[in-house]
């Protein structure tokens, strides 16, 4: 029944999303991407300053990328992965494993990042059982981390916003708490931080590791808990500790791979190979949905028997490694090959930080501004000398990000966290006209 809210006309119901902002904010109707800007119906711009939940590298509608995926599309759009191959996934494995740190020699496709996640799971526990020890079917994961939203990585959601409503549903893991390196509890700064925090990891793999399958992080940064950034060293004191104890390192780069942190992968800046490496995102440059999990040859040969019965790794989807995507994949990793990206990046990145800095410096709201490779984040409090974070019902970030939109620029919020995460391909122009409306949306709602 009609009531004047609108709700009766909400066909789709989006995600991450309360659908009764809708009344007071429709979606904003997309009608079209090109290199960093997305632009609606009526031929507005917005500067796609979030690359799209994190997912483009090199803009909308890339030319080399657009080229791959058509040519492939009248080739061989799909086909079972089981017992069949094609020439897109075959290439993207190669080229996937020369990017790679040294000891990930395979692969394993899905088609989207919880999925990957749900697989490295369960190839870790299964690895185990094969080996005859089904009891190491547990794993730790960190406080704020955040492993996408089916089931099993809910399981290894630290991130209560994501999990707690739904924990009847799902078998929670252990957590552990994680780096907090903003209010640390050893009272560091990140200049002399020595990760004394890891003595919590380290006691909760001694006090589990008979039941323990491995352990799950997300490298370098907490993404979707907040763009939580900790150091390297932290990594690499688990690389140890979880060698030493004969467990696994479950790496999730699936926010954090394909050069966002500045390297290629997170992972190499511990030089920390992990047992698994989840990839997703901007594996297809943002263009279609595809995932895989990276393993070792150890973990491989546990599953390689005489029967599908025995011993195979049972985890399948319809688009598992379909051709476009790889396709995608393929042309998305040429890019960075040809261009070398990493290298090129390295000045853009810099420019990025100090155009926030610069901006936000006087901000007196300002608790922290922190950057890792591309990812910037300024993060706000009502009152940072007091550490008093906004009411939440005050929806301070909500607002600054709407008044982003009206400037031109797609800035949505994590809390009250403003970030940016924009294209490798945005120009130092675009960066300061990006750091321009940041400013002048927080200045307008903070006044
Ligand atoms: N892991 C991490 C670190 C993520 O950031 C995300 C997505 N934000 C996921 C897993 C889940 O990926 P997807 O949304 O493709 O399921």
């Amino acid at each position: 029944m009609a009531d004047g809210s609108g709700r009766e006309s909400m066909r789709i119901w989006h995600p991450c999303t309360q659908m009764k902002d809708h009344e007071a904010y429709p979606p904003v109707f997309m009608d079209r991407g090109q290199g960093i800007y997305l632009y609606d119906r009526e031929g507005n711009a917005y500067i796609d300053a979030i690359s799209s939940w994190w997912v483009n590298l090199f803009g909308h509608a890339n030319p080399r990328i657009v080229e791959r995926v058509t040519e492939q599309l009248s080739r061989l759009e799909h086909v079972i992965f089981a017992g069949a191959t094609h020439a897109p996934a075959e290439e993207l494995a190669e080229r996937l494993l020369a990017v790679a740190m040294p000891g990930l020699s395979r692969v394993f496709f899905a088609d989207n990042g919880s999925c990957a996640v749900e697989a490295a799971l369960k190839m870790s526990h299964a690895s185990f059982r094969n080996l005859g020890h089904p009891e190491k079917c547990r794993f730790l994961f960190l406080s704020n981390g955040y492993h996408g939203e089916t089931a099993g990585a809910l399981g290894v959601c630290g991130d209560r916003l994501y999990a707690a409503p739904f924990k009847p549903l799902f078998i929670e893991q252990i957590e552990v708490p994680g780096p907090d390196c903003l209010a640390c509890p050893h009272g560091r700064t990140r200049e002399t931080c020595d990760t004394e925090c890891f003595a919590a990891m380290e006691a909760a793999i001694d006090a589990h590791k008979a039941e323990l399958a491995g352990v799950i992080v997300e490298p370098l940064v907490q993404c979707a808990g907040g763009m939580r950034m900790y150091p390297p060293a932290y990594l690499a004191k688990l690389r140890r500790a979880t060698t030493e104890a004969g467990i696994h390192f479950i790496a999730d780069e699936i926010a954090v791979g394909f050069g966002r942190t500045g390297s290629m992968f997170a992972c190499e800046q511990a030089g920390a190979t992990p047992d698994f490496m989840c990839l997703s995102k901007g594996i297809t440059g943002g263009t279609l949905p595809l995932s895989c999990v990276l393993t070792t040859d150890a973990v491989f040969d546990a599953f390689y028997h005489d029967y599908v019965e025995d011993k195979a790794f049972l985890h399948s989807h319809s688009y598992t490694g379909n051709p476009l995507a790889c396709a995608a994949a393929c042309a998305t990793l040429r890019i960075f090959e040809e261009d070398d990206v990493i290298a090129a990046n390295v000045a853009r990145i810099a420019y990025l930080q100090e155009a926030v800095r610069g901006r936000f410096a006087g901000c007196k709201h300002v608790a922290e501004i922190r950057n890792t490779g591309w990812i910037t984040a300024v993060e706000l409090y009502a009152d940072p000398g007091r550490g008093e974070p906004f009411d939440w019902r005050s929806r301070t970030g909500f607002r600054i990000y709407r008044a982003a939109l009206r400037r031109g620029a797609w800035l949505r919020n994590l809390g009250d966290i403003v970030y940016f995460m924009p294209p490798y391909v945005i120009t130092n122009e675009e960066i300061d006209r990006l750091a321009d409306i940041a400013i002048d949306s927080v200045r307008e709602v903070l006044g």
